[in-house]
C-alpha cells in the first residue's frame, strides 16, 4: 500500500466501487480501504433491493416511462422542497442510463416487478438483492486492476487547506502497513453515522439508545467527522433519516429488511401505556412506512405495539419474527407488557368507532373511524376476531441525511464554499445534499451509482486520465 496511488477509496459499497470501476476503466491505479472484513463487505449496499431510475420508454428491467419531470416532482414532494435542485436534476437525469451502466459491468435484474408494491416501473430490482449486485461489480473492479483492502479502517483524513495529504489507519491491521496511505485523489464513500448512537444523540437526546440499526455496524461516521473537523461544508440535519417501524426483536445491527413490520395499516397501533398516537391509514404503505420509525422514535421509551385480529394478520407479507398470539385482548396485553385494562379500552374505543362493511386495501377506501382521536382514516376494521397478534415496534434507522456539501462534480466543499483540491464524495455522505428529509424508494442507491460515477470520473479526468470515460 506504500505505492502513491492515482485514486484512493474510503467505503467499498455501492458508490465506492461505482467511483473505483470508474476510475480504473479510465486508466487510473486505485486503491479501496474497507473497514469491514470481506465476508462482511458491502455496507448497507448489501441490504438494498433496487434502485429508481428515470426512462422515457420501457427497458428491459422496467416497464412503461418515468420521465424526469415526474420523477422530479415526486422528490420534491417527499423532500418537501428541502434539496440542491441542481444536484437532484443531475441524480435523476443521469439515473437514465445506469442500469444499462451496471449490467455491462455483471450486475443482473429481475425482470420487471408486478404485484401490489407497483414499482414495477419505478424501481429496477438486484437479481439475487444488493449482496448479489455488490459482488458483481467487486469482481469486475477486481478484474480492472482494483485493489481492495478488507479490515482496514480509516480513522481520519490529514487535510491543509482544502487539500487531502493522506488518510491515517487504524484497527487491526495497522502495525503491518502504513499508517499513512498517500493518494493523489481521494473519494469518501464511507456512509453515514447511523451506526453511532451517541452521535445519533446528539440529534435524538436519548431516544437515540433505544434505536435499532438496520445495516452496517460499520458506518460510524469516522470520515465524516474527520471532514467536518477539518473544515468541509456541512449539509442537512443531525436529525433527518431514514427511519422505519421494525420489530423490537430484530439485532441491534444488520437486521436488515426482513425485520420490518408492515401490519401498521390493518390494526391499531399502541404505545406503552396503551394509547393510539397516530392515524394508522394514513395512506398506502409504500408511501408511509418511513414516518413510523419517526413516529415511535417521539413514543415514551421508544417502543410501541401493532395489534391486529386474525383477518388483520392476514393482509400484509409476514415478517421475519412470530407474532405475539393470545386469545384475548388482556392476555396479549400481559405478554407484550402493556397494562390489561387500559389495553382492553383502547381497543374497544376504537372497534366501536369503526364503520361498518367490509375494508378494501387496495385502494384509499375512506372506511375512517369516527369520533375517534386520533382519527384512523382508512381501512378501518374492528379487531374482535381471535386470535389476537402483536408486534412490538421500535425505531429501525436505515441511514442519516447530514453530511458533506459536494458541487456538481463530487468535489466536497469548504466552508467558505470553494471546492477542495482533491477530495470527493458520493453515496450515503453526501446524500443530504439531495434528501434534505423524506425519502424516495430506491433513490440511496441511484445517488450512490450516480454520484460514484461522477467521483470516479471527476478525480480521472483532473489527473488527465481518459482511458474509457466518455
Ligand atoms: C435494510 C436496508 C435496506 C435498504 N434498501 C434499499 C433499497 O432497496 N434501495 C435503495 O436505494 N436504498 C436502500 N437502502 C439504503 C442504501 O443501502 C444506501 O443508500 C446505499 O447502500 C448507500 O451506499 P454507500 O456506498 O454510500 O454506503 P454503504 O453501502 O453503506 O458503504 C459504505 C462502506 O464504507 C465502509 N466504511 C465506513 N466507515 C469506514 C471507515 N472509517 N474506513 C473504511 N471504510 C469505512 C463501510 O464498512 C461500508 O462498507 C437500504 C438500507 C438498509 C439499511
Amino acid at each position: 500500500m506504500s505505492e502513491r496511488w492515482d485514486v484512493l477509496i474510503i467505503g467499498a459499497g455501492n458508490a465506492g466501487i461505482c467511483a473505483a470501476i470508474t476510475a480504473a476503466e479510465a486508466g487510473c491505479s486505485v486503491l479501496v480501504l474497507e473497514a469491514a472484513p470481506r465476508d462482511m463487505r458491502g455496507g448497507n449496499t448489501r441490504h438494498t433491493r433496487n434502485l429508481r431510475a428515470m426512462h422515457d420508454e420501457p427497458t428491459d428491467v422496467l416497464t412503461d416511462s418515468y420521465s424526469f419531470e415526474e420523477y422530479f416532482e415526486d422528490l420534491m414532494r417527499v423532500t418537501k422542497g428541502v434539496t440542491n435542485e441542481t444536484l437532484a436534476s443531475i441524480t435523476l437525469r443521469q439515473s437514465d442510463d445506469l442500469t444499462q451502466w451496471l449490467v455491462a459491468r455483471g450486475v443482473r435484474f429481475q425482470p420487471a416487478l408486478s404485484g401490489t408494491l407497483n414499482l414495477g416501473r419505478t424501481n429496477a430490482f438486484f437479481l439475487g438483492g444488493g449482496r448479489a449486485m455488490l459482488n458483481a461489480l467487486c469482481r469486475h473492479a477486481e478484474s480492472l486492476g482494483v485493489t481492495i483492502h478488507y479490515d482496514t479502517p480509516v480513522a481520519a483524513l490529514t487535510i491543509d487547506d482544502g487539500f487531502c495529504h493522506g488518510v491515517e489507519l487504524s484497527g487491526s491491521d495497522t502495525d503491518i502497513v502504513p499508517q499513512i496511505i498517500t493518494a493523489k485523489k481521494i473519494i469518501t464513500t464511507a456512509g453515514g453515522f447511523e451506526a453511532d448512537l451517541d452521535w445519533l444523540a446528539e440529534g435524538w437526546g436519548d431516544a437515540a439508545k433505544n434505536f435499532l440499526v438496520r445495516g452496517t455496524p460499520y458506518n460510524k461516521g469516522v470520515v465524516l467527522r474527520s471532514l467536518l473537523d477539518q473544515g468541509a461544508k456541512m449539509v442537512g440535519e443531525l436529525d433527518q433519516c431514514h427511519a422505519v417501524a421494525i420489530d423490537a426483536r430484530a439485532p441491534k445491527y444488520d437486521g436488515g429488511i426482513a425485520s420490518r413490520i408492515d401490519g401498521v395499516p390493518f390494526g391499531l397501533v399502541l404505545n406503552k401505556h396503551a394509547e393510539r398516537f397516530y392515524d394508522e391509514g394514513e395512506d398506502f404503505w409504500p408511501k408511509r412506512y418511513a414516518i413510523w420509525g419517526r413516529l415511535v422514535a417521539t413514543q415514551p421509551d421508544q417502543i410501541a405495539y401493532a395489534i391486529l385480529d386474525a383477518d388483520g394478520v392476514k393482509r400484509f407479507m409476514p415478517s421475519v419474527f412470530t407474532p405475539i398470539t393470545n386469545d384475548t385482548i388482556e392476555g396479549l396485553a400481559k405478554q407484550i407488557d402493556l397494562a390489561p385494562q387500559a389495553t382492553r379500552n383502547s381497543v374497544e374505543a376504537f372497534n366501536a368507532a369503526c364503520p361498518k362493511g367490509p375494508i378494501d386495501q387496495s385502494i384509499l377506501d375512506g372506511k375512517a373511524t369516527n369520533g375517534l382521536s386520533p382519527e384512523k382514516t382508512n381501512w378501518s376494521a374492528p379487531v374482535i376476531k381471535p386470535p389476537f397478534y402483536g408486534f412490538p415496534l421500535r425505531p429501525g434507522i436505515t441511514f442519516t441525511y447530514m453530511g458533506v456539501e459536494v458541487n456538481e462534480n463530487a468535489q466536497i466543499l469548504m466552508q467558505n464554499g470553494t471546492p477542495t483540491a482533491n477530495l470527493y464524495a458520493a453515496g450515503e455522505i453526501m446524500a443530504g445534499n439531495i434528501l434534505g428529509q423524506g425519502y424516495l424508494a430506491g433513490i440511496g442507491m441511484t445517488i450512490g451509482g450516480v454520484f460514484g460515477r461522477i467521483a470516479g470520473q471527476a478525480a480521472a479526468r483532473s489527473l488527465n486520465k481518459v482511458g474509457l470515460v466518455e
